[in-house]
């Protein structure tokens, strides 16, 4: 049965979601082979995931990873270092299924990579759509691999459509937690700190997502992701809150009957879910007993306080290389407040100024991309050492 075991690439394989599937392999070793380890500079950990998982490539992203590798492992092991070898790694020829968790950006050139070599992707890498969702799309049904989502709401959503036509769906409703400031009033937010935002009340994630989940940018990206994931216009997409973050998402269809997801907040079930497609694995799961919950709420977000998303609603309407924009200018204000630059505030203002001086493409090819993401995180920087 060996030879039926499904060869991985877990791309990002030090972060949450990384350490996550390997927890799966670990526990499934009958179904799932580690072929390559990528991170970017966790010598350490990704070490130690080598002794464990024996995987064929490994790929980091420091020049001190890359040596300290290259002495203490195994020579069977090959190790290199850097994004064109990465690209290239991921298009080998064993691997079946590769897990894009890069966080940021960054994941965008593998996981177009991978496309291009047929491999079915498991997406955990939001940004890769938010980027460049249009381009990304359009090659996953060119080259007719299975693109899969690994973000809660959107493998709910994805469930909730097996079986489905898609003349049938009416609308999605993607569901958020809230964040740790759901209830904090509009005054308070200037004295957020960096370790109260990074305290997310219902999952334990990366630091970048955690932030963008208490300004609920991350609900904007999976707006900008539920759009092209499922080719629903955005005036079909909705946001609920919901605190209890049980409810993952649902599907409402022509007919007014709605589908929803469920399971305890736990992201194994849908890496599970995507690593296992089409078939669901059996697994020992912390068991969902509504029982423990006297009601379950939903409300509307309110955009007054989290500004954030309305950005995402409008960046996706102008279309292009908006989103992209959006996206670099996200990602170094939310690492200037993590390095104690700026105020938890201070992030709207800037990513807004980025957005208002950033360039604009209307038809972008992936150079656009690229350029664009660069030009705009050097606007955010400038701007930054003029706080
Ligand atoms: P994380 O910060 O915990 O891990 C990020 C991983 O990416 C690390 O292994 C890191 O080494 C690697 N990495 C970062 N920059 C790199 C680069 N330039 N080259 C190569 N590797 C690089 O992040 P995370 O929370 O695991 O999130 C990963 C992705 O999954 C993000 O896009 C996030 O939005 C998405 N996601 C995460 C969760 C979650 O529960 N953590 C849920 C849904 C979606
Ligand atoms: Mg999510």
């Amino acid at each position: 049965m060996l030879q039926n075991k499904k060869k991985l690439a877990i791309l990002g394989s030090t972060g949450s979601i990384g350490t996550q599937s390997l927890s799966i392999v670990k526990n499934r070793p009958d179904l799932f082979d580690v072929f390559l380890l990528s991170a970017n500079s966790n010598y350490e950990l990704i070490y130690k995931q080598a002794q464990e998982f024996k995987p064929k490539h490994i790929v980091v992203n420091t020049q001190k990873a890359y040596l300290f590798l290259k002495k203490n492992l195994d020579k069977n092991i090959t190790i290199s270092m850097g994004m064109t070898q990465l690209c290239e790694v991921v298009q080998l020829p064993e691997i079946d299924l590769v897990l894009s968790a890069i966080v940021g950006s960054a994941g965008l050139k593998p996981t177009i990579s991978a496309i291009l070599a047929n491999k079915n992707i498991a997406l955990a890498n939001k940004e890769s759509l938010v980027v460049a969702g249009e381009l990304v799309m359009r090659l996953a049904k060119q080259k007719s691999v299975d693109f899969l989502p690994v973000d809660s709401e959107h493998s709910a959503i994805f469930q909730c459509l097996t079986g489905e036509k898609s003349k049938s769906v009416n609308r999605l409703i993607l569901t958020a937690s809230g964040g740790p400031f759901l209830n904090l009033p509009k005054k308070d937010f200037k004295k957020i700190s960096i370790a109260s935002a990074l305290n997310h009340p219902n999952w334990k994630m990366g630091k970048k997502i955690s932030i963008d989940s208490a300004t609920l940018m991350n609900k904007g990206f999976e707006l900008i992701e539920a759009y092209w994931f499922f080719g629903v216009p955005e005036k079909n997409i909705d946001i609920i809150i919901h605190p209890e973050s049980i409810v993952h998402s649902l599907v409402e269809f022509v007919d007014g009957s709605i589908k929803a997801q469920m399971g305890v907040p736990d992201m194994t079930t849908p890496i599970l879910y995507a690593l296992g497609f089409p078939n669901r694995i059996k697994y020992p799961f912390k068991k969902l007993d509504l029982t423990d919950y006297n009601k379950l709420n939903f409300f509307k977000p309110d955009k007054a306080r989290f500004p954030h998303l309305q950005l995402a609603y409008d960046c996706l309407a102008l279309g292009g290389t908006s989103t992209c924009s959006l996206n670099a200018a996200n990602e170094i204000a939310v690492n200037a407040f993590l390095n104690k630059k700026i105020s938890f505030v201070k992030m709207f203002k800037l990513i807004e100024m980025s957005l208002e001086k950033s360039i604009f493409v209307s038809d972008p090819g992936l150079e656009d991309y690229i350029n664009v993401d660069s030009e705009t995180r050097k606007i955010t920087s400038e701007l930054i050492s003029k706080i």
